[in-house]
């Protein structure tokens, strides 16, 4: 298996503006030191309550922000530092799927001249022949062809997600970063959605970073997820060993609350219910950002921040509670080798 996407200790840090003359007043740190790899054709999902981070995070490795430091290479094309003219040919490999199809669609475009605009961009396809591609894609993404001619606003939310989706896809990219998209529609169509984009991975070999808080349908949908709090990721595994044996306590915290699909499970977890709320990643606290809220909290964790280490193969975690071994931590976020 192929390493498509690489991210190591990426930071995104927001400066933080006060006053008559806007001095600097200290800094939000939205992602700070996040590091995960994943493989073609595979789903990682990045989960963590609002505000974690994870939407930050997803939107820095497409460079859709100037980073504040840290290496993101997709393809083995290193972009992290890449200005305008090395992203532009590399914007087709990389898309975007968004949470609210309502918003990211223009009101006033048909979808078709919606579908094709990534292609007036990139392409130099004649009109014939990109009317040829929105056909192709309407059809990829079930939605009729008759309808090319229409407005956002005469399509329901799921349709709209597939609109969405089908101008992700005008490009043929490698890499679709899907951010929330299935959070603002009626959960009675959820389901089609993802399915929907579990076909069409399997149909173009896409490779996703899906992003939500929902974590029955990261369970459904990813193959290894990525928890992140407070700007962080906590613990990194493929899904059935984080979802039986999550290792960080944050992880279990988040899993107790979510109802248990195979009913034969007796072992239910008992829910925990954890202490204050998130702090402000304006003032994340000192060694570990969760120790203020842990209940396994010990005394090392207000002194040092710990490391991410992998504990069992391509299972990470990064809490004291695992004593450091001798395993490389972030040199290959998948499973040593
Ligand atoms: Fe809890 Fe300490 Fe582990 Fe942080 S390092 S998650 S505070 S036990
Ligand atoms: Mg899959």
């Amino acid at each position: 298996p192929r390493t498509l996407v690489k991210v190591r200790d990426l930071k995104m840090h927001f400066p933080i503006f006060a006053g008559l003359f806007r001095r600097r007043v200290g800094e939000v740190k939205a992602v700070d030191g996040v590091s995960f790899d994943i493989i073609e054709g595979e789903t990682l999902g990045l989960v963590g309550e609002s505000g974690c981070g994870k939407s930050t995070c997803g939107r820095a490795v497409l460079r859709l922000y100037d980073i504040t430091s840290g290496s993101i290479s997709i393809d083995g094309q290193e972009i992290g530092d890449a200005g305008y003219q090395k992203l532009r040919p590399m914007r087709p490999q990389m898309q975007m799927v968004f949470q609210d199809p309502q918003a990211s669609l223009n009101p006033r475009m048909t979808v078709a001249r919606i579908i094709s605009e990534p292609l007036d961009e990139h392409t130099t396809l004649s009109k014939a022949e990109k009317q040829e591609r929105v056909y192709e894609l309407m059809d990829a993404v079930g939605l009729n062809r008759d309808f090319a001619n229409r407005y956002p606003h005469e399509f329901s939310g799921g349709q709209r997600q597939r609109i969405g989706i089908a101008r992700a896809l005008a490009l043929n990219p490698k890499f679709i970063v899907c951010d929330e998209p299935i959070a603002a529609l009626d959960v009675s169509i959820q389901a089609q959605v993802v399915n929907l984009l579990e076909e069409l991975q399997d149909k173009f070999n896409l490779t996703y970073l899906f992003i939500s808080h929902d974590l029955s349908m990261v369970r459904h949908i990813a193959d290894r997820v990525a928890v992140m709090y407070l700007g962080k990721v906590a613990e990194l595994a493929p899904r059935d060993a984080l979802y039986s044996k999550p290792l960080h306590p944050y992880t279990e915290a988040l899993l107790s609350a979510v109802p248990e699909p195979d009913p034969n499970v007796e072992t239910r977890r008992e829910r925990i219910i954890l202490r204050g709320d998130v702090p402000s990643p304006a003032h994340p606290p000192q060694g570990c950002n969760f120790s203020t809220r842990c209940p396994k909290v010990m005394d090392i964790c207000h002194q040092s921040d710990p490391d991410m280490q992998e504990v069992e193969p391509g299972h990470f975690v990064a809490c004291h509670l695992y004593p450091p071994t001798t395993k490389p931590t972030t040199k290959n976020m998948v499973a040593s080798e």
